[in-house]
């Protein structure tokens, strides 16, 4: 049997300018390699998410084995298309289950996926070529194959929860070939 988990949420609406536009003086090493996720900034902290939208996937958990499975079922507030959240400000109210990451959810959380900046930090793994922070642009985590954008099959409002493992995919828990190694690279 399978259950609805936390479909928590990544940030479309978060900002990442601050950070993204303050690159750490010539020599330094960034931010992301030298602070642990407790000593970020909250614009640090913001920034280093990649806006890739697979946590607002639904995901759902094996009741036996407490194993998660992402689906390509999105957060009725998710915008496909554009990859966001479409009431990032008020999402707790609406999503109940909408978590706030904090470092100490990063830091339990079994399911984060393994692109997730979060996660990388985490890990003590550098960013890779195309999140943000690193390209300096909003489009390399689409461009990566990495973002569920034009992924997602449908919006849970339209997906009874019996048929939600119908949907359940792997693509969210894996690193996609074109994001290991950068064009030209
Ligand atoms: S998986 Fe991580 S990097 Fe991607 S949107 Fe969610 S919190 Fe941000
Ligand atoms: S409420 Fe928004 S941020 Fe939260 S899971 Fe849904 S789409 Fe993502």
């Amino acid at each position: 049997m399978a259950k609805k988990v936390d479909s928590d949420k990544p940030a479309g609406a978060r900002t990442r300018r601050a950070a993204a536009s303050a690159p750490a003086p010539a020599g330094d090493a960034p931010f992301w390699r030298t602070k642990t996720l407790e000593e970020m900034t909250s614009a640090e902290w913001e920034s280093l998410c990649d806006r890739c939208g697979r946590c607002c996937l639904v995901k759902l958990e094996d009741e036996d084995t407490g194993k998660v499975y992402f689906t390509e079922v999105g957060c009725k507030l998710f915008d496909a298309k554009v990859c966001a959240c479409v009431d990032y400000q008020n999402r707790q109210a609406k999503v109940s289950d909408c978590i706030r990451l904090t470092p100490e959810e990063v830091r339990t959380l079994s399911w984060l996926p393994p692109t997730c900046g979060y996660r990388l930090v985490r890990d003590g793994e550098d960013l890779m070529w195309w999140h943000p922070l690193v390209s300096g642009s909003a489009e390399t985590v689409h461009e990566a194959g990495v973002s569920a954008r034009g992924k997602v099959k449908a919006l849970e409002d339209d997906v009874p929860e019996e048929d939600l493992p119908e949907f359940v995919a792997s693509w969210p828990t894996k690193v996609p070939a074109r994001a290991k190694k950068k064009p030209g690279g």
